[in-house]
């Protein structure tokens, strides 16, 4: 935060006051009183005052605890401490700093002997040796020089175990100490196994610290003289800008120094109250204000000094700049207290990119907050959620003006698939992957495709994708596009698609016609598939279109000319030529020349003998020669005769058929007259024949027409 004052800049440090584990610790006790804590939670009085209001008492040891919980502090507690309370039956509320936590693991559970880089009096230290065995107490130094002291000691008790040293260090000493203590330890030839325990908001803190007392000509470090972190500041502070001043409290606050420089750089240790920083700020301020532009509650409300102390909430769109890049994560200004981490899973990336190539030093960025704390203080931040919020923004427009969107389907899952529209993530049903039945859903996995969206649920953030409804829609702007181009008469190509017992369908190129039974052939046919075969190419006439019904008709036989309009061309009286019988009657046959054109062989033009039964001289399916005897156009008959495209029979021919006939008769009458019990047992000879009636000359009309109807068209 930087408040201009006049001629004078107030800085305050992005990471002045509570770390994450004094919060943490602040929070949970708060929670839970009344209560009392093993020890001040914070090193600083003023706050420890406050918590008491709030019924949060400070004891020093757990019998004094009167039956009430007790709060162990960020720094931690030793074994010793949990091993007391529950043999003492004291219930504890355990607000140990995650960060400390893990390093009395790594000295519980390690081999070596511990060495701690810190303070031995503070609490954090205590806590941390009070986890080393027993046997093998931890050794503390606070210096280079003590380091190497205790080395000497070190290598002529390790002298059996190879001198293994594991090196921790108090969370909130400075790099250069554990540097420097480790140095010695190794120089006096010892492995050292070093564990660099630093918090990094204690690092963070120290570097900013000392980049701002670098640039200001008056610093203030705000915080407890009993925290051993704000003491640190305190002396890096020192070391950059000779005029630093510890402040407490107001009363600390050097004011002819605040009236008389014009860069004040402000920072606070991790155990300084939020309000006790807003009010050295607003007190500067004041003090600053000769002319009393601005009061005190002015700066204390001031938009910019607020918004640095507030941070921002779960799901909060916020902008920042980029602070730093590495390789696992994006640090960002969010020009709040804490910094803002884009980690690399949850950064917006083109596939193969890296956080360098997608992010530079000082780009503005804009992200959604996932987590207030990523458990070291920082704020976990997301990009792809934003690119999220984007895409579903954009799945709902494609819901509401029924557009297409692109999906990649990932992976299936029971019913359906789950398919991929960016960052967003939406399903699609069994139903809807496809316009035919789909049996096995894998087989879509890793296809990208076209759909609109089916449904969506706002509430819920989620939508429902239709493969089908696109298909739908395409092939309705393919077949607008087919009526647009057809018309009646139209000839053209289409393939057999399926039979029916009326006719065929067509498919015209994205659309199926009907081509009725009837508009195959000039002939009769009985079904479509004894001219037709399914998948056969042919041409084929429009002979109808109904776009509101979606019907067309369809006819073939057009491609060839009606037989009766050119008989003349083709056929004519005497000609003798090949046809096939397609229907006997007792009177004569039919017999067809071509599809369309039948005549009739009446049963006196069968033979040159009397036929007294036709089916005893011809067969359904028999090709015959017929001649061609009278064409009627009008009345649309042709006769025909067998006889006369055979030679009659000769004179001898006759006489032999003649003597065969008496003789037979002969015979005949000679059985009738023999007596009855001599009678050869024969059936009783029919009554003498007659003659069969002459048959019609011409069929009746109604019989012209050898098969059946075929249904009317169906649509
Ligand atoms: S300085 Fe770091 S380790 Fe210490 S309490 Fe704060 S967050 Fe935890």
């Amino acid at each position: 935060m930087i408040k201009k004052v006049g001629d004078k800049t107030i800085t305050l440090a992005e990471t002045a006051g509570f770390c994450f584990g004094v919060k943490r610790a602040i929070d949970m006790a708060m929670e839970s009183a009344p209560a009392v804590s093993l020890g001040p939670l914070i090193h600083n009085e003023t706050a420890v005052a406050r918590l008491e209001e709030e019924g949060i008492h400070v004891i020093g040891d757990l019998d004094e605890a009167g039956g009430l919980p007790v709060i162990i502090r960020s720094h931690g507690a030793g074994r010793s401490v949990y091993d007391a309370a529950k043999a003492k039956g004291v219930e504890l509320i355990d607000a140990t700093c995650p960060f400390v936590e893990k390093i009395h693991r790594i000295v519980s559970e390690t081999d070596r002997q511990v060495v701690i880089a810190g303070d031995p009096d503070h609490a954090e230290v205590k806590g941390i040796a009070g986890w080393c065995p027993t046997d093998r107490p931890a050794i503390v130094c606070r210096t280079a020089e003590e380091a190497a002291g205790a080395a000497l000691l070190l290598r002529e008790k390790l002298r059996d175990k190879a001198g293994e040293i594991l090196l921790v260090a108090q969370t909130t000493i400075k790099e250069e100490t554990f540097d420097g203590v480790a140095r010695a330890l190794e120089e006096a030839g010892l492995d050292v196994e070093r564990r660099n325990t630093i918090c990094s908001a204690t690092s963070k803190r120290q570097e900013e610290c000392a980049a701002l007392a670098a640039d200001s000509d008056l610093m203030i470090v705000i915080g407890g003289r009993g925290s051993s972190n704000t003491r640190k500041l305190f002396e890096i502070a020192s070391r950059y800008c000779e005029n630093t001043h510890f402040v407490e409290n107001l009363e600390d606050l050097p004011l002819r120094e605040v009236r008389k420089c014009t860069k004040i750089g402000t920072v606070a240790g991790a155990s300084t109250p939020d309000y006790t920083i807003k009010e050295v700020i607003a007190n500067m301020s004041d003090v600053t204000l000769e002319n009393k532009e601005m009061t005190m509650d002015d700066v204390l409300q001031s938009e910019e000094f607020n918004k640095s102390l507030k941070l921002p909430r779960n799901g909060e769109i916020v902008d920042g700049k980029v602070h730093q890049v590495n390789e696992d994560e994006v640090i960002v200004n969010l020009g709040v207290k804490k910094d803002g981490i884009l980690q690399k899973s949850d950064a917006s990336l083109e596939e193969g990119q890296t956080l360098a190539d997608a992010y530079k030093v000082g780009d503005e960025i804009k992200a959604k907050v996932i987590k207030t704390d990523d458990g070291d203080g920082g704020i976990l931040l997301s990009t792809k959620k934003l690119e999220y919020i984007a895409n579903w923004e954009e799945v709902v427009k494609a819901y509401e003006d029924k557009s297409v969107i692109e999906v990649k389907v990932t992976r299936a899952v029971r019913g359906g698939v789950i398919a991929e529209y960016k960052e967003f993530s939406g399903f699609i049903p069994l139903s809807q992957l496809s316009d035919h039945f789909v049996v096995d859903a894998e087989e879509f996995v890793g296809q990208t495709m076209n759909v609109r969206v089916y449904r969506i649920d706002p509430a819920k953030t989620k939508a429902v994708f239709s493969h089908k409804m696109y298909l739908a829609d395409e092939r309705k702007k393919l077949i607008q596009e087919i009526w647009e181009k057809l018309h009646v008469d139209d000839v053209v190509e289409g393939t057999v698609m399926r039979f029916t017992n009326y006719g065929a369908f067509v498919d015209i190129g994205g659309i199926d016609g009907l081509l009725h039974i009837s508009e195959i052939s000039w002939g009769k046919l009985k079904h479509p598939e004894e001219v037709l075969s399914i998948g056969e190419k042919i041409n084929v006439k429009i002979l109808s279109m109904n776009e509101e019904k979606e019907k067309i008709s369809l006819g073939l036989k057009q491609n060839t000319p009606e037989p009766w309009s050119v008989i003349d061309e083709k056929y004519e009286v005497g000609q003798v030529i090949e046809g096939k019988v397609v229907q006997i009657k007792e009177y004569g046959a039919f017999v067809e020349l071509e599809p369309g054109l039948d005549g009739l062989v009446h049963i006196s033009e069968v033979a040159h003998k009397r036929v007294e039964n036709i089916n005893n001289e011809l067969e359904l399916g028999q090709v015959v020669n017929v001649k061609i005897l009278e064409i009627d156009k009008d009345r649309k008959r042709i006769s025909l005769s067998i006889r006369e495209t055979i030679e009659p029979p000769t004179p001898e021919e006759i006489a032999a058929e003649k003597a065969a006939k008496a003789a037979a008769e002969a015979e005949a009458a000679a059985v009738e007259e023999a007596p009855a019990e001599e009678a050869a047992p024969v059936e009783e000879a029919p009554a003498e024949e007659a003659a069969p009636e002459e048959a019609p000359a011409e069929a009746p009309a109604e019989e012209t027409a050898p098969a059946e109807e075929a249904p009317a068209e169906e649509e």
